[in-house]
């Protein structure tokens, strides 16, 4: 049985603005055949297990041609896999969306359209340009910029100008000059408001506010590329009051979250809502060991330990994991106090249905060694990662407390796609989020030998993560606590622009 095409707007760039539909569609994808206009954020949220292929247009190379897309696309469906076609914004709108469907329709493949936010609507809002407004324009006019080669502009100037209303020409930079002056010479007046956005809705948005007559110039000089949106109407005029978008507290900071994919969410998604340009990273991933002797060991004599003492919330997951796969529960636990290293970790110790006994007021390990030594009287079991930090063994030592450390999980490093962290790391200052000494430790061994780090702006969750940096010439803040809202808000004191 064939497959179904489903036709999905990715809408222009911000990942926040793909429908829920598309979302969920796109979650089931076999198959996910994409253009060059949809943004990175969008690509990042395809399935591993779904095939990419990628029609776009790279630089110095040719797309791939519409026939060629039309038969990848039925070559798909017709071997029974449910195929995905992402367009930047809406997929009917300049999008060649029709065309595809045409060859579906005709060879009897099912299909559905998933529309999407349109670039043409949600880049001049990012600009801060509504389209239409009761005072200024009642009507918009969504035209193409884009002539056939060597053909001049098939735009309908007199009409457009007589009709009034706000105009939004999509794929016009190349035509810029073109374009005004054929509004120019129809008619509209040179003091008209106009105005460019350039990769509306992403981090890396710009804008430019002149008038018809202006505009080419302004343009030129900010060298705006495409993708963009040019805006001709009094509503142009508002894009500086109404002006919201790149008012964020981090907009245009790239910034980079190391942390393992499975933590990173909450961190990357409170930067991105600060308007930052996150790049996720993961420098490190986890994971938990198999039972061993060692384990076995421990999980039998459970009840000879006072306390169970947590540095990390992966140290929480990996041990209760192996309870339970072990057929043990809670009650194996009900004598054991305690402690977690930081909230993260109590919270993490909450989902197992168990309040920490004790979590220190400063959020280390040095704090918690110390709070432990105070408190235990018994043995100290710490189940945490393989190469945990030696100051934890050390402080109790010294302070004459029994205790077993048990590895529950490894750490790995990072090996994988570096280009756009390279790219990012010679243009200028960036801001590197660290929540943990490996990750300082993978951040580091991912690059390539001989990459400067003079353009790395640390932000480190703690001293021991901090002192880490210094190890490697990394220049770095601390958070005032341990905490990632505190991390925020020292990434939010370190902004470079
Ligand atoms: N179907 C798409 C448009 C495809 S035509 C949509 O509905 O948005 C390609 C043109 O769309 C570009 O030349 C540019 O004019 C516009 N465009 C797409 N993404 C954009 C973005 N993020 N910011 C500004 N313009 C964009």
């Amino acid at each position: 049985m064939a497959g179904k095409v489903t036709l999905v707007g990715a809408g222009p760039g911000d990942a926040g603005l793909l429908t829920r539909k598309g979302e969920k569609v796109l979650q089931t994808a076999e198959v996910v055949v994409y253009d060059r206009l949809v943004g990175r954020d969008i690509l990042a949220l395809i399935p591993k297990s779904a095939e990419k292929v990628d029609v776009g247009k790279q630089p110095q190379q040719h797309p791939v041609p519409q026939w060629r897309i039309n038969e990848l696309l039925l070559a798909y469906a017709k071997a029974g896999k449910d195929v995905v076609r992402l367009k930047g914004g809406d997929p009917f709108l300049f999008g060649r969306g029709g065309e595809e469907l045409a060859g579906l329709a005709r060879e009897g493949i099912p299909f559905e359209v998933v529309p999407g936010v349109t670039s043409a609507l949600a880049a001049p809002a990012y600009g801060g340009i509504p389209v239409t407004h009761r005072e200024f324009a009642s009507s918009v006019h969504i035209i193409t910029g884009h002539a056939k080669a060597g053909a001049p502009l098939n735009i309908e100037f007199h009409a457009l100008v007589e009709a009034g209303g706000t105009c939004v020409f999509l794929m016009g930079v190349s035509a810029l000059g073109e374009i005004c002056r054929g509004l120019l010479e129809a008619g509209k007046p040179g003091t008209t408001p106009a105005a460019l956005v350039e990769r509306g809705t992403l981090p890396v948005q710009r804008k430019v506010v002149a008038t018809l007559e202006t505009l080419e110039q302004a343009a030129r000089e900010q060298s705006i590329q495409s993708p963009a949106v040019i805006i001709v109407g009094e509503v142009a005029a508002l894009a500086e009051e109404f002006d919201w978008f790149s008012k964020q507290p981090l907009f245009g900071e790239r910034i980079v979250v190391t942390r393992p994919k499975n933590r990173a969410g909450r961190l990357s998604e409170q930067l991105r809502n600060l308007g930052g340009d996150v790049l996720e990273y993961p420098c490190i991933r986890t994971v938990p060991r198999e039972r061993n002797e060692e384990i076995t060991q421990a999980l039998a004599t459970l009840s000879q330990y006072e306390w169970c003492a947590f540095t990390s919330p992966a140290g929480v997951e990996a041990f209760f994991q192996m309870l339970w796969k072990s057929r043990m529960d809670s009650r194996a636990v009900s004598g054991l106090r305690f402690a977690a290293i930081g909230p993260a970790t109590a919270k993490a110790l909450e989902g197992w249905r168990i309040r920490a006994d004790y979590v220190p007021e400063i959020y280390d390990t040095e704090h918690l060694a110390l709070g432990l030594a105070n408190l235990a009287s018994g043995a100290v079991l710490l189940p945490r990662a393989a190469m945990g930090s030696p100051m934890l063994t050390e402080i109790l030592t010294e302070k004459g407390i029994p205790f077993t450390d048990l590895p529950v999980y490894d750490t790995e490093y990072r090996c994988g796609e570096t280009a756009l962290l390279l790219d990012w790391l010679k243009a200028g200052k960036t801001l590197v989020t660290f929540t943990s000494s490996s990750t300082v430790r993978g951040f580091v061994r991912s690059l390539p030998q001989g990459i400067g780090l003079e353009n790395v702006q640390g932000v480190s969750i703690g001293k021991q993560t901090a002192a880490e940096c210094q190890k490697h010439g990394i220049s770095t803040v601390i958070a005032q606590q341990a905490t990632i809202d505190s991390l925020i808000q020292s990434v939010l004191e370190q902004k470079t622009n």
